[in-house]
């Protein structure tokens, strides 16, 4: 039945992922299916009101892969292609994500079918609101915790929190993470995962003895991953030649000027008619020669198709899934592109949060330097565990990564024994 609820092509792509490290792990059957498996889909119907007066019911999911590690921690998306498969996949991999960094998580993911750029404040507030309120059984500080993901933000956390503070009677910060800075979030949430992203890509450049200061790079997206991801490369001294976003491409082999692109997009909501910069096609733009390549909207974007043909040196994925399997055979084969896998290169959104839960715990704000410090390090420190795992067994960096996360996983899971 669970099965029959997942039939998606993300799910599919990350249930062959793990299907191969489980045979390279040589798990044992009952822990592949124990690992493999989410332990709760939760579907709700979110009746809202809309501005025009009339009641529009969305659908909204929360998936909890596992809690043997901990309390679930993960995402919420608003997007119109949200369907229980996704989410489950996005769950799946957050699962490995916080193993992988050593977090104490099981991983979680969430998701409304709706566009957010279609709505309201007002209808998104009432539609985040119910939909917590839909879910309130199953969420908690140790039970599990959310946090902003595509067309979600701070704002929506705080909603949450306020929500689930209704029901309390006092206010429970550590409810979700991504809140804002005047609501106990924390500082450097904002820019973690880009951070996160844009510091291992240098570390990839370093390995391959390439010079930051002569290096390019062309990010896709440019949300909250891509435009952080982009601003900390540029400060770097990485020239950012290509920049997309759901409207279209810009292209600029002189250079973006980030910050004034991050200045135009707070004014138009949009990268498009950007004076800095000629118009290129989106796609067109990920075969573009660069040395980085950092794909940070959406998931299936480097495929069969276009895998042979990108020209870069370092694909860093900001963005959960964006490489199908036939595509990662086609990289593997070619041989020439260092792969930063995304559950270890936008692992800095859950490790911040991480710090943001703990401070929320303490009643303790920890300041920015101190944040990105600790971030650093367990980013390197990840970093180094992959590189290393994969050059000692010969497999790829994804390989690498996925079988330490769910070596961790099935270990705990071993560890704790079955119940009854
Ligand atoms: P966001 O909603 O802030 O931004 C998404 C961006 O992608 C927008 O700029 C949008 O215009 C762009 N986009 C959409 N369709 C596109 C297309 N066809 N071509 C080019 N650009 C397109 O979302 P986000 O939080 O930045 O998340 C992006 C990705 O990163 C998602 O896969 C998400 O799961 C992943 N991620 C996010 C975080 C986080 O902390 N926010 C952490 C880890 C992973």
């Amino acid at each position: 039945m669970q099965r029959e609820l997942l039939a998606n092509p993300v799910f599919a792509m990350a249930a062959e992922q793990f299907d191969q490290v489980a045979d390279f792990l040589a798990l044992p059957d009952d822990l592949r299916e124990r690992c493999k498996w989410p332990k709760r889909l939760i579907s709700v119907a979110v009746p809202v009101k809309l501005d025009d007066g009339s009641t529009k019911v969305f659908y909204g999911h929360r998936v909890q892969h596992h809690l043997t590690r901990g309390p679930v921690k993960g995402g919420l998306r608003y997007h119109p292609a949200v369907d229980l498969g996704e989410v489950a996949a996005l769950a799946m991999w957050m699962n490995w994500k916080c193993a992988l960094m050593d977090l104490p998580y099981g991983g979680g993911k969430g998701g409304i079918a709706c566009d957010p750029r279609a709505m309201s404040l007002g209808e998104l507030e009432r539609l985040t609101r119910r939909f917590t309120m839909e879910i309130l059984p199953f969420i908690g500080p140790e039970i599990d915790v959310m946090a902003p993901d595509m067309g979600t933000n701070e704002q929506t956390m705080a909603w949450i929190t306020d929500t689930y503070a209704s029901h309390t009677g006092y206010l429970v910060p550590s409810i979700v993470t991504g809140k804002p800075l005047g609501m106990q979030g924390s500082a450097g949430r904002a820019q973690a995962t880009g951070h996160g992203v844009a510091f291992l890509a240098s570390n990839a450049l370093h390995k391959l003895g390439l010079s930051l200061t002569i290096t390019t790079a062309i990010v896709q997206g440019f949300g909250n991953v891509g435009s952080h991801t982009a601003a900390t490369l540029s400060s770097y001294g990485v020239k950012i030649t290509g920049i997309s976003d759901a409207t279209g491409g810009l292209w600029n082999p002189g250079g973006i000027d980030v910050a004034a692109l991050r200045t135009y997009v707070a004014q138009h909501g949009t990268i498009k008619d950007f004076p800095g910069a000629d118009a290129i096609d989106a796609d067109a733009l990920l075969c573009m020669p660069c040395d980085i390549l950092a794909p940070a909207a959406l998931d299936r974007v480097i495929t069969a198709e276009n895998a042979g043909k990108l020209q870069c040196r370092v694909l860093a994925e900001g963005a959960n899934g964006p490489t199908t399997p036939d595509a990662d055979r086609i990289l593997q084969q070619r041989g020439d592109i260092f792969v930063i896998p995304d559950i270890l290169c936008n692992a800095g959104g859950v490790t911040v949060s991480y710090f943001e839960w703990v401070q929320n715990f303490q009643r303790f704000q920890w300041n920015e330097r101190e944040v990105i410090t600790k971030l650093e390090t367990m980013m390197q420190r990840a970093f180094d565990k992959v590189t290393s795992y994969a050059e000692r067994n010969k497999i790829s960096q994804r390989m690498a990564a996925q079988s330490i996360a769910i070596k961790t996983v099935a270990d705990a899971k071993a560890l704790r024994g079955l119940f009854p």
